[in-house]
């Protein structure tokens, strides 16, 4: 094998000729000059038209590519620009980066890799980069490779949700295909208009391919699905019917607190605050304590005991097979309508307003399970982007992560 060959080779980079390799002191790096092949020159650098020279451009250009051995190394070539009749003069293509990159194709899915599998320190020391030109990296990539695979064939039931990010300031709107598991789509906001957005993207057809959509209960995801989705049932996601329920229990708990504590009661007070987990938690997680914590309350505070039994009521619901949900449903109903505690009347009128959707989940039998598993993945993801300068490398990391678009290391298929 001759050299040059062994250089392309050990670089992982194709359709281009190796000049002469050498060492810069001044960088500490190695430089290896290249040129395209024939074929692969003066091809537009937006959409690979073969197209005629405009000049020479700014002269010669590095790129980094990983390093070799224990030395950084770049590809120094020059960058002429060529005249596209679609794109205007633009910088020429090189068969070894993306148009517009600083770093090679195997550089790029490198740190795409790594920021899937790794911490941000290790991919910010093992490659030498800031955790901006990481979100930056990572973002070409996602978008190169959706290029590629669209996540939007395909989808036939899907779930809708949002979720919190710079510290609960602003929020990104997911999509999850329910079959695959996988995140299909997010994008900053939370409001008609985003929403809108995605189903603009997903077209006509595509829209009327979907089936199921699973939600939250939030009227501007019903208003836009029930307008783009001609052939799709929207199920309220029954986790967000229980937490409904679960935040009416804990409305009656802490009046019930407040007033022990105004009315002196200490032992009282600090034992319905000692209540909050044992009532939270769904009966057969118990601990024999929280058990006891309980039969005490179910002994001492009837209210509360109350607010408690249909809680739990309301959770068994979507326990049950789809004729028996229903019925035990508008016994729920009934019940909760005449309680006297109104944190549940007005989730009474609150479920009776969503009935549709509800009955939707317990006979189509989806929850947003997924969708949540996903919401909680991307919650702590936003962590790790914390640095990022765009939302829109928040989203890169969460597609390559939750979305399937982690390239292989480079080298390996
Ligand atoms: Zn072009």
């Amino acid at each position: 094998m001759r050299s040059v060959r062994i250089w392309a080779r050990l670089l992982g980079i194709k359709r281009a000729v190796i000049e002469d390799v050498s060492f810069d002191e001044e960088s500490q790096a190695l430089v290896v000059s290249v040129r395209p092949r024939k074929k692969a020159k003066r091809r537009c650098g937006v959409c690979g038209r073969r197209c005629p020279l405009y000049d020479q451009g700014g002269g010669r250009r590095r790129w980094r590519v990983p390093d070799l051995g224990v030395t950084r190394c770049y590809l120094e070539a020059d960058a002429p620009r060529v005249h596209c009749p679609e794109h205007g003069v633009v910088v020429a293509q090189v068969p070894w980066a993306r148009h517009g990159a600083g770093h090679s194709y195997a550089f790029d899915d490198m740190v795409a890799w790594l920021a899937t599998h790794t911490s941000k320190s290790a991919v910010c020391q093992l490659m030498r980069i800031t955790w901006r030109t990481v979100g930056n990296i990572i973002t070409r990539v996602v978008a190169a490779a959706q290029q590629q695979r669209d996540p939007l064939d395909g989808l036939r039931r899907i779930g809708i949700d949002e979720v919190s990010y710079k510290r609960g300031h602003r929020y990104l709107t997911i999509v999850v295909d329910h079959d695959s598991g996988r995140l299909v789509w997010a994008a900053p906001g939370r409001d008609r208009k985003t929403l809108q957005r995605f189903f603009d993207l997903l077209g006509k057809e595509r829209c009327a391919q979907i089936t199921d959509v699973t939600a939250d209960g939030a009227d501007w995801i019903a208003e836009v699905v029930a307008d783009r989705c001609p052939n799709a049932t929207l199920s309220v996601d029954p986790f967000h019917v229980v937490s409904w329920a679960t935040d009416a229990l804990d409305q009656v708990r802490r009046e019930v607190w407040n007033a022990a504590r105004k009315s002196g009661q200490k032992a009282r007070a600090r034992e319905l605050k000692g209540a909050r987990f044992a009532l939270w938690k769904n009966p057969e997680h118990l601990t024999k304590r929280q058990r006891a914590t309980l039969a005490q309350i179910a002994n001492t505070n009837r209210p509360l005991y109350r607010a408690y039994l249909l809680k739990e009521q309301l959770r068994q619901v979507f326990h049950l097979p789809p004729g028996q949900a229903m019925a035990l449903l508008d016994r729920w109903l009934a019940w909760a309508r005449r309680c006297r505690l109104k944190p549940f009347v007005d989730l009474a009128k609150t479920v009776k307003a969503h009935l549709a959707g509800i009955r939707a989940a317990v006979t189509r039998g989806l929850s947003n399970g997924r969708v949540e598993s996903v919401n909680t993945k991307i919650r702590l993801l936003t962590r790790v982007a914390f640095g990022f300068r765009s939302p829109q490398a928040l989203i890169a990391l969460a597609m390559l992560d939750l979305g399937g678009f982690c390239p292989p290391l480079p080298g390996r298929t």
